[in-house]
């Protein structure tokens, strides 16, 4: 490999990522017109490395989204910490195949680091067996592949030969305000999105364990999994997992936590008591590229059970070397092979330290809190839920009274286009609504006003051209 040419990269790289703080946010071109600039069908001949580079550069930099930096707001979206980006260009560069100890014993070795730092840090008990997959969607889908194997197992019916056609039913007991990756996690795995049940929730949107209670003593002897949440993707609100657990157990059900997000809370002291209870839980899902500011992509799933865990993935084949009672990913993991994920999670992770993840947890919240605080005190801005963590939603008010929905996506497309700082529109209690989250290692006090401002400027602006 011709050496200038990750030189020309470092380059680049270090370019954008000083400019990227001051940058326009939104892309500028929406609609990437200059990946036209790319051959619609594969040419015959090759392109020289430094060729390919400048076509793939000039082709994309309209149409990059500034969402590595600190005034996206939009989603729930982290940018990466320096170490993690560094160590995840050396992952790149060594190019291990994560899948099998004897394949890199330097990868599996640190991803058994990695994991049981996790673990720790995020309050779950240290015998848990774990995963790093792609993201919590993955996540969900083996955590509840272990619940599956788990609940089916205690009722007699060995899933992974028998499949699911003839096996007793999995209900899924959850409330409407679960993320949608947890009802595609249920498609994946045969359970079906019709296996769930909605339980009555209280006033801040979290699950009551008297609902609970009652719908699990009405029809006991169910396969039963109960899904909660630890940070609501709106509000940020967490269910109360000491008594929803310890009702799910007393009827033998098997409790997971989507904890994308809001699990990193426990990594707090200043946030802890929202995860209390957490550890209880049978399985948990979160991500790593979210609020641990690890670059794309890494989910991470634990499992309080690793025999089930390890019996829903388990592999055996002659090629695959005795590690000689090492850690082997491919029994944990939905892949074969797999990316080295564990160094820019370790990379991250080491850089920040526990107080360097707490502080960075805190800051998202304080920051989400006066985003919110600040826009929702302009005039004909309604906060419809005010942060509990760095996630809150707010809506635009028509100043004509009468189509607040239609207002409020047009502030929303003026913001976008304004750029300055990006946040999104999300549908909410069926209202069309401005979602906030703040989840950038490098967001400051500065950018909070900036975004402020072109709230303002964008409201403002519509309102004139409302007329
Ligand atoms: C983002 C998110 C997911 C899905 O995570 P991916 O990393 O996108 O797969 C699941 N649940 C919640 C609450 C989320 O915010």
């Amino acid at each position: 490999m011709p050496q200038s040419l990750l030189r020309t990269v470092a380059d680049h790289a270090e370019a954008y990522l000083e400019a990227l703080p001051s940058a326009r946010v939104t892309p500028t071109d929406t609609t990437a017109a200059d990946v036209a600039t790319v051959p619609a069908t594969l040419p015959e001949t090759g392109l020289a490395p430094e060729a390919v580079l400048e076509e793939l550069l000039g082709a994309t930099a309209s149409g990059l989204m500034g969402s590595a930096g600190p005034r996206f707001f939009g989603w729930v979206i982290g940018g990466g910490l320096p170490a993690s980006v560094a160590a995840d260009w050396l992952t790149t560069v060594w190019d291990q195949n994560a899948g099998a100890f004897a394949c890199s014993p330097a990868a599996a070795a640190m991803e058994s680091r990695v994991g049981a730092w996790l673990l720790d840090v995020l309050d779950l008990p240290a015998t848990a067996s774990f995963a790093l997959v792609t993201g919590c969607q993955i996540a969900h889908v083996t955590a509840l592949a272990a619940a599956r194997h788990h609940l089916l197992e205690q009722a007699g019916w060995d899933v992974e030969r028998k499949g699911l056609a003839g096996s007793p039913g999995i209900r899924v007991l959850t409330t409407p305000h679960r993320h949608e990756t947890l009802a595609r996690a249920l498609r994946l795995l045969g359970i079906g999105t019709d296996s769930q049940v909605h339980v009555d929730t209280d006033a801040q949107r979290r699950m009551d364990p008297a609902g609970l209670e009652a719908i699990l003593s009405r029809t006991p002897k169910v396969p039963t999994v109960v899904a909660l949440q630890a940070g609501d993707l709106n509000t940020g609100a967490f269910d109360r997992f000491g008594p929803l657990c310890e009702v799910a157990h007393r009827h033998g059900a098997w409790v997971h936590v989507d904890g994308a997000f809001g699990a990193w809370c426990a990594a707090s002291p200043a946030h802890r008591h929202l995860t209390a209870g957490i550890g209880e839980a049978d399985s948990w899902a979160t991500d790593t590229h979210k609020w641990l500011n690890t670059p794309y992509d890494c989910g991470f799933a634990a499992v309080a059970h690793p025999g089930a865990h390890r019996g829903s993935f388990e592999m055996a084949a002659g090629y695959v070397i005795d590690a000689g009672g090492q850690r082997d990913a491919m029994n944990f993991n939905p892949e074969w092979s797999r990316r080295a994920r564990a160094f820019p999670v370790y990379a991250a992770m080491r850089s920040l330290g526990r107080e360097g993840i707490a502080a960075l947890v805190d800051r998202c919240c304080r920051h989400a809190t006066a985003l919110v605080e600040r826009v929702g005190a302009l005039k004909g801005v309604e906060v419809l839920a005010a942060p509990v963590i760095n996630q809150g939603v707010v809506r635009f008010l028509d100043p004509a009274g009468d189509d607040h929905d239609r207002f409020t996506d047009r502030v929303l497309a003026a913001i976008q286009a304004d750029g300055r700082a990006w946040l999104g529109g999300t549908t909410w209690e069926g209202q069309r609504v401005m979602r906030v989250s703040v989840s950038n290692w490098q967001t400051s006090d500065d950018d909070v006003s900036v975004a402020v401002d072109c709230v303002r400027d964008a409201l403002a602006q519509t309102r004139a051209s409302t007329g």
